[in-house]
């Protein structure tokens, strides 16, 4: 199988070739192909197994479709993975010509509210600080949201992340595609994966 065999199109192909991808993982090979179709998925899939992409490629084709501001949102559970994902955007992205923000918390928040102004395609966020910016930042508003990525959802969620990921939801449409991948299906996941997806399908590996 290619990334072109899962309906990924040329320009993303092309910057998956540049990377180095010769072909996908097995989480892409089963998850891409549904993510395309527009169907909340839960990934159920370890660090390492090339999760990042698998979320990845799907939203950066639909944007490639409809290019429009704050486009989707990835929330992590620590900075160093926002960090991850953000550079796994902006590489697989760069022939598009993607904006993608990183908001961490412990940065200045100024610097970041002037990021958001430039209204950025992907927000790839720690999610303590984007509530922050969802409550406080002037003009800052996420209700045209298409996609919603909550990634290392257990982790997110032992780090009792879940009551901030509550408030978060409130500001975002109904109307989104949502992503949830976790390493483990805890009785926590399952009770987040209630509140925030759609008749999701599951795809682990
Ligand atoms: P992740 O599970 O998202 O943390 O990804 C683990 C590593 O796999 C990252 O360093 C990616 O750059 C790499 N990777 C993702 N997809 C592929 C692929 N299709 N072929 C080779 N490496 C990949």
């Amino acid at each position: 199988v290619t990334f072109k065999d899962l309906g990924i199109v040329d320009p993303l192909c092309e910057a998956c070739e540049r990377m180095g991808y010769k072909k996908p993982t097995p989480i892409q090979a089963e998850s891409i192909p549904l993510a395309l179709q527009e169907r909340d998925i839960i990934g159920i899939a370890e660090t390492g197994s090339g999760k990042t992409v698998a979320f990845a490629l799907p939203i950066l084709q639909a944007l490639l479709e409809k290019p429009s501001p704050f486009f989707a949102l990835v929330l992590a559970p620590t900075r160093e993975l926002a960090a991850q994902i953000s550079q796994a955007f902006e590489a697989l992205g760069s022939l598009i010509s993607l904006r993608c923000a990183l908001v961490l918390g412990g940065m200045d928040m100024v610097q970041q509210a002037i990021a958001l102004g430039k209204k950025p395609h992907v927000i790839v966020a720690t999610p303590g600080r984007l509530l922050d910016h969802l409550e406080k930042t002037k003009g800052f508003s996420l209700r045209n949201l298409r996609y919603l990525v909550m990634d290392e959802a257990d982790r997110l969620l032992d780090m009792d992340f879940g009551p901030i990921l509550e408030k978060v939801l409130k500001f975002l449409p109904r109307e989104r595609r949502t992503f949830l991948f976790s390493a483990t299906m805890s009785s926590k996941v399952e009770s987040l994966q209630r509140a925030s997806l759609k008749d999701p399908l599951k795809v682990s590996i």
